[in-house]
């Protein structure tokens, strides 16, 4: 009987939320290839898990063990699997289409040279794989076929309910150790670090944002300026985190952050798809851009046809202005 193995993602030991629906999803497709379904757990932090990966499917858990999974590594990580994929003569590696689970199935793609299709909503095994997966965050489905001697796939999340199985395996474990080297821990989580949020870019009541037409990451400072006097955040669009002006954390659109503020000021950004269903739930848009014709500005509430670097300071002169007035009567 051929083998699917699925990877079930953790964190220090708690289970990934996406990890029973996929394992659930996984279950399915295993049935309908009428194969036996295993699932790996990495690290001894997690082999309390098995029992629970049982009751939703997983023939066999295996716990992955080796004293450099002390934590999340995308090396580590895909080096366990495909050694433990080869043991198993695998057919199909399965994970939930997580960041993680999309890291590591990747780092097997790229070691065996083999597809990796991501983010599948349904699949019809058989000789070939036909699957409609997700794509550009949603906004198209793609019919694919996947011909490969081993299938690497990750599955949608929230595609599938997490749902016990009718028959929950026997929670059968076994052990295995990949024998990871040092060069497969170049990449590690070492140490997490909480870091307290003042107003947050997905909860800001107003966002003045910057795309290319702000110049460099230098041209930002006024946008920070303003944004500090109206109690807001700053965004940007993606060729600013593609130049590398501010950091991806920053990005609103498809690839972003997705926001609904009050007011969402968009300074020198065009208005591709692309942003604009980041930000098209914003009460209110007011756009400054040097082009009349720019979707952004066709769309907006307001537009404001001129360059932000003489609008957005005037604009911070203003309200300065009316804020230090309205102390001086008060
Ligand atoms: P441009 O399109 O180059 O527009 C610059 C604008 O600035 C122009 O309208 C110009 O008139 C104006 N301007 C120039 N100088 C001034 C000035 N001095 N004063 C005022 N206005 C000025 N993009 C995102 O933003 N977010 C995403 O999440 C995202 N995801 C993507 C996902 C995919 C799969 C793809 C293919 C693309 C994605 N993009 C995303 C990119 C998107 O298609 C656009 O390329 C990008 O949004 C354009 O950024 P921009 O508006 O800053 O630049």
């Amino acid at each position: 009987m051929s083998v699917f193995l699925f990877l079930a993602e953790h964190d220090r030991g708690v289970l990934d939320e996406a990890a029973l629906g996929g394992l659930t999803h996984a279950r399915r497709v295993a049935s309908a290839a009428g194969a036996s379904l295993h699932a790996a757990l990495m690290g001894e932090e997690a082999e309390g898990l098995a029992g629970r990966l049982g009751e939703y499917g997983a023939e066999v858990t295996h716990l992955v063990r080796d004293g450099l999974l002390a934590d999340y590594g995308p090396d580590a990580w895909a080096e366990s699997l495909l050694g433990l994929a080869r043991s198993l003569g695998a057919e199909a590696v399965l994970a939930a289409g997580t960041d993680r689970g999309n890291e590591v199935m990747a780092g097997v793609g790229a070691r065996t040279g083999l597809a990796m299709v991501a983010n599948c909503l349904e699949i019809t095994p058989g000789a070939d794989w036909l699957m409609t997966r997700v794509r550009w965050g949603g906004s198209l489905l793609e019919r694919a076929r996947l011909s490969a001697e081993m299938k690497l796939v990750t599955l949608a999340p929230h595609a599938v309910e997490a749902e016990v199985s009718a028959a929950p395996a026997a929670g059968e474990t076994a052990v295995f150790e990949p024998g990871l080297s040092e060069e497969d821990t170049v990449t590690m989580v070492r140490e997490r670090v909480t870091v307290e949020e003042g107003i947050t870019l997905a909860t800001a009541p107003v966002v003045v944002s910057g795309g290319r037409g702000v110049g460099g990451p230098e041209g930002f400072g006024i946008l920070e300026e303003l944004a500090g006097l109206l109690g807001g955040a700053v965004g940007c669009s993606r060729v600013v985190t593609n130049n590398g002006w501010r950091n991806h954390k920053f990005q609103v659109g498809q690839t972003g952050t997705v926001v609904a503020p009050e007011l969402y000021v968009a300074c020198g950004i065009s208005g591709a798809i692309q942003h604009w269903v980041g930000m098209m739930n914003s009460k209110r848009v007011l756009a400054v851009n040097l082009d009349r014709d720019a979707p952004m500005v066709t769309k907006a509430d307001w537009a404001v046809i001129a360059d932000l670097h003489e609008v957005i300071p005037a604009v911070i002169a203003e309200i300065t202005r009316r804020q230090s007035q309205a102390r001086e009567t008060t």
